[in-house]
């Protein structure tokens, strides 16, 4: 490096941004670690969080303010924090929330990674979690202690798509001084914001539908309330944060939220009515059919533009068992087997062997989840695309 040449000469701060920046119509990414202070008062401020700004990237920066705001919006939640995935972000409400001595109340149809860490790591800090089925509010009441201080449920149960009555879950844990704590992944802010249902968290692995495009990994923890400074400290804490690049990433995927929200659920709309009745399929789960156990609740609970939208995930449970999945995956064309869901592509996922590969078969039995069990993750090509594909294969099981 010749003499003459600084490196800090190079830095952007003494070259500043051409004109009309400010006015971009998109953000930035601002990969910076470090961001110059003007004096020991000002960087311990900003650390400290009494002086807006940023010192370090792991305690803030601008691509995730930019994108907490959008998610705390579009859930119309008080404070909004993005973390590096979607399980980071239920680590975040576990460490902000929970110590030695609490206890946490789980849904018995968890995403099978949050009930690990519940369950198994936080025993290891004396946290101890119960399961029961949330669709009974009589054995929520029962199952709680003065010592439950979380209530963790999904809007959305994976695979069977079962919807509990949030309302009534958010008084139950009221009235003991517990907090809701909504996984909203299956759903996003577009179909359900459990906030406006008397939730106190909501978690959103952005890595799904948020984001849409399969490229990113985040997650979002928001809430309703003053716990934003809390939840802001732990993340820094430990390490949390999520990356300028990721959080650029999922801005652009925000963008078309509502118009890849709104088209993959009328999709799995058709794709459910036309699947009820196919000789191969046994059952067919989806919120939006009269026959789902749940649809009054769906519709009480979910929103849309002009009705409510049920999401973008159907449920089929072959009568053919795990040897009709197996020929249904081998014999499919144009739509893939992947364990992720919420891409801009249609795919398909077979529980037993992915999601729910650790369960016993008591626990399977209890969910109604068999080798048959195929779970659709519907995408934005034509209903007519997927059900050509679904149901040539569909015919040659018989
Ligand atoms: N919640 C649900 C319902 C999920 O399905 C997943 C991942 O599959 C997660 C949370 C975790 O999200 P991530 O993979 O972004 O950590």
């Amino acid at each position: 490096m010749p003499d003459n040449i600084r490196i800090r000469d190079l830095c952007p701060s003494n070259s500043p941004p051409p004109h009309a920046v400010d006015r971009a119509s998109r953000s930035s990414i601002w990969p910076s670690v470090t961001f110059a202070c003007d004096s020991p008062d000002e960087a311990d401020g900003i650390l400290g969080g009494t002086i807006p700004g940023y010192a370090y990237q792991r305690d803030g920066h601008p691509n995730a303010d930019v994108l907490a705001e959008k998610c705390r919006q579009l859930h119309r939640a008080d404070h909004a924090t993005m973390t590096s995935s979607g399980q980071a972000a239920m680590s975040l409400a576990l460490l902000s929330f929970l110590g030695t001595g609490d206890h946490v109340l789980l849904s018995s149809r968890l995403y099978g990674n949050t009930v690990r860490m519940f369950r198994d790591q936080a025993s290891r800090f004396g946290i101890r979690a119960g399961e029961t089925d949330m669709l009974d509010l009589e054995q929520v009441r029962s199952s709680m202690t003065d010592q439950t201080k979380l209530i963790v449920v999904e809007t959305v149960s994976n695979p069977t798509l079962r919807v509990c009555d949030l309302a009534g879950l958010a008084r139950l844990a009221h009235e003991r001084k517990a907090k809701l704590l909504v996984d909203n992944t299956f759903a996003s802010p577009v179909v359900c914001r459990p906030l406006e249902l008397g939730a106190d968290l909501v978690v959103e692995s952005l890595t799904k539908i948020m984001n849409g495009h399969s490229d990113s990994v985040m997650g979002l923890l928001c809430g309703a309330g003053d716990d934003g400074d809390r939840i802001n400290k732990t993340v820094r804490c430990w390490g949390m944060t999520s990356s300028p690049f990721d959080c650029w990433i999922c801005e652009r995927g925000l963008l078309t939220l509502h118009v890849r929200v709104s088209a993959a659920c009328r999709t799995a709309m058709k794709v459910a009515e036309s699947l009820v009745g196919n000789s191969a399929i046994r059952q067919v789960d989806y919120p939006g059919l009269d026959s789902h156990p749940d649809h009054a609740k769906a519709v009480r609970q979910f929103h849309g533009d002009e009705q409510p939208m049920f999401g973008h995930i159907v449920t089929m449970h072959l009568k053919g068992g795990s040897k009709g999945a197996e020929r249904l995956i081998g014999r499919l064309d144009g739509i893939h087997y992947c364990t992720s869901l919420g891409g801009v592509e249609t795919t398909l996922s077979h529980s037993c062997s992915s999601s729910h590969r650790s369960c016993t078969q008591a626990e399977l039995d209890a969910v109604g989840i068999d080798g048959g069990t195929i779970r659709l993750s519907i995408g934005l090509e034509s209903p007519e695309y997927v059900l050509n594909s679904l149901q040539s294969a569909l015919h040659r099981l018989d």
